[in-house]
C-alpha cells in the first residue's frame, strides 16, 4: 500500500517511444527500460501509473497493461507510421491535445503528479501538469549541449530548437531528475536549472534477469565456440555510440596477433538507430574494410532473458560511446559478472565504479591495449568480473524507484505548501553511489 503522501496515480509521458517496444534500435533504448521498470515498481508499491506515448501503428491499441497498475495509453499525434523523433515537435500540440482528452475521462484530481522523460514529453508534461494542477517531475536521459560537445564524426549537431525547448521544461519542471552528479552539474551549469530543484537518483538493473550464470551453457545457447574470445557490443547503432571502435579494435588485435583469428568472435547485438538509420549497412562495410568480416556477427535486438546469455557469453563487453547520460548495457553486463571496458565520459564512470576499465579518447591503439591486456590476463578479468556483480548489485530498480518516491513526496509537498525545500538529502543506502545534490 502506498503511504500516505505518496501519489495514488502517476501520469508519465514518453512522446517518442513505447515501453512496449523492444529497445536496442531505432529510438527504443534505455529510456523505454527505464519508464517501464519504474512504472512497474511503481505500481509494486501501491501507486497507479499511466504511460501516454503515441501510437505508432494501426494495430496499436488504445490501451495496454503492462503489468497490474501499469497502462499504456496511446495518443494519435499524427500519421501512425513515417514519423521520424525529429519530426515530432510538430506533433506536440497534437499530442498534448490527446492528453487532455485522456484527462476529461477521469476526476479533475486523477492524477497526482505528472513524471516526463525526454524533453519532447517535458513540453507535453509542462501543459498537462499545469492543467491538472499537479506537480511536474522531468528526467533528461539525454541533453542537447552536452550531446553536441561529444558529436560523434557524422553525427549533426542537435538543433537550437531542442536547446530552447530544454531550457523551457527546466524552468517549468518542479524537480529535475539527473542520473549522476555529473549530470546534475551539466544541468546547473548548462541550463541554469536552480540546484535545489535537481535530484540525483541513479538508475537501476533488472538483478533478477541479469544473473552471472554457465558461460559454457550460454555459448552452447547462442551457437558460439566453447573456447576462443569473445568481444561484445549492444546497443543502439549509431555514431554516438561508437560500434565502429569495437570493430576497429579487433582488427587492430588480429594485427597485432594474427594467430588470434582463430579464436576470436566479436559479437554486436542491436539494431540501426538515429543517423545509423540513414547508414544501415555502415559496420558491416567497416567489417569487410577491416578484413574482420569471417570473425563478426551482427545479431538483431533480442529480449532481456537472451540479452544476458549473450553477456554471459562474453569475455569483455565495450561501451565506447561519445556520450552517455548513465549506460544501462555497462552495468547489465557487469550483474552479469562480465568486466565492462568503457569510454571516459557522461554517466559511465558512475555505472562501471572500479570494477571495470575506463578508456580515455577513442583511439584505436589505446583501446587495444586495454582489450588485449585483459584478454591476456584471466585472473584479472575474473577478480574484475566479481568486482562487477558486487558493483551492479547497488543498483537495482527497486532502490531507483524508492529514490523516485521520495522525490515525488517532495514534489507534491512543495505544491501543496506553495514552498520549496531544501533539495533530497537522504543518503542512499547504496554505499560508493554518488548521489549528493550539488550544492
Ligand atoms: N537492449 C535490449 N536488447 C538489445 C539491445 C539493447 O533490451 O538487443 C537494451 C539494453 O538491455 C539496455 C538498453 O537497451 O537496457 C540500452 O540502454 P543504454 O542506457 O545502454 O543506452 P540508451 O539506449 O539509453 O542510449
Amino acid at each position: 500500500m502506498p503511504v500516505a503522501q505518496d501519489p495514488r496515480r502517476v501520469a508519465m509521458i514518453s512522446v517518442h517511444t513505447s515501453p512496449l517496444e523492444q529497445p536496442g534500435t531505432g529510438d527504443a533504448g534505455g529510456m523505454n527500460v527505464y519508464v517501464a521498470e519504474t512504472a512497474r515498481e511503481l505500481a509494486a508499491r501501491g501507486v497507479e501509473v499511466d504511460i501516454f506515448t503515441r501510437r505508432t501503428s494501426s494495430e496499436t491499441p488504445v490501451e495496454a497493461e503492462l503489468v497490474p497498475g501499469v497502462r499504456v495509453r496511446h495518443v494519435t499525434a499524427g500519421p501512425y507510421e513515417g514519423l521520424a523523433k525529429e519530426d515530432l515537435p510538430g506533433q506536440l500540440c497534437a499530442f498534448s491535445a490527446g492528453i487532455m482528452q485522456a484527462g476529461l475521462s477521469v476526476p479533475e484530481d486523477h492524477y497526482d503528479l505528472v513524471h516526463s522523460h525526454y524533453w519532447l514529453s517535458g513540453q507535453v508534461g509542462w501543459l498537462a501538469a499545469d492543467r491538472w494542477r499537479v506537480a511536474l517531475v522531468h528526467t533528461m536521459h539525454t541533453m542537447a549541449r552536452v550531446k553536441n560537445r561529444h558529436l560523434a564524426t557524422g553525427d549533426a549537431p542537435e538543433p537550437r530548437g531542442r536547446e530552447i525547448g530544454e531550457v523551457q521544461v527546466v524552468e517549468a519542471a518542479d524537480r529535475l531528475i539527473a542520473n549522476t552528479d555529473d549530470e546534475a552539474r551539466e544541468l546547473i551549469e548548462l541550463y541554469d536549472a536552480p540546484p535545489s530543484t535537481v535530484s540525483v537518483v541513479p538508475p537501476g538493473v533488472d538483478l533478477s534477469t541479469f544473473t552471472p550464470g554457465d558461460r559454457g551453457a550460454a555459448r552452447r545457447e547462442l551457437g558460439l565456440p566453447p573456447d576462443g574470445e569473445v568481444l561484445l557490443f549492444v546497443g543502439r547503432i549509431q555514431p554516438l555510440k561508437a560500434p565502429d571502435v569495437l570493430l576497429r579494435v579487433a582488427g587492430e588485435l588480429l594485427v597485432r596477433d594474427p594467430a588470434l583469428r582463430a579464436r576470436l568472435t566479436v559479437a554486436v547485438v542491436g539494431g540501426p538507430s538515429g543517423s545509423g538509420l540513414s547508414r544501415p549497412h555502415e559496420l558491416e562495410e567497416l567489417a569487410r574494410t577491416l578484413g574482420i568480416e569471417d570473425v563478426v556477427r551482427f545479431v538483431r535486438p533480442v529480449d532481456r532473458a537472451r540479452l544476458a546469455q549473450w553477456y554471459r557469453a562474453a569475455d569483455l563487453v565495450l561501451v565506447p560511446s561519445h556520450s552517455e547520460s548513465f549506460g544501462l548495457v555497462a552495468v547489465e553486463a557487469q550483474a552479469c559478472g562480465t568486466p565492462v571496458v568503457a569510454a571516459r565520459v557522461g554517466g559511465l564512470p558512475t555505472a562501471v565504479g572500479d570494477a571495470g576499465v575506463l578508456v580515455d579518447g577513442h583511439a584505436t591503439a589505446d583501446w587495444a591495449t586495454a582489450v588485449d591486456g585483459l584478454l591476456r590476463d584471466a585472473p584479472r578479468r575474473l577478480e574484475l568480473g566479481a568486482a562487477a556483480v558486487a558493483h551492479a548489485a547497488r543498483f537495482g530498480w527497486g532502490a531507483t524507484t524508492d529514490r523516485l518516491l521520495t522525490v515525488y513526496r517532495q514534489a507534491m509537498r512543495e505544491r501543496a505548501s506553495g514552498t520549496a525545500e531544501p533539495s533530497v538529502d537522504e543518503p542512499l543506502a547504496l554505499a560508493g553511489v554518488p548521489t549528493a545534490v550539488i550544492p
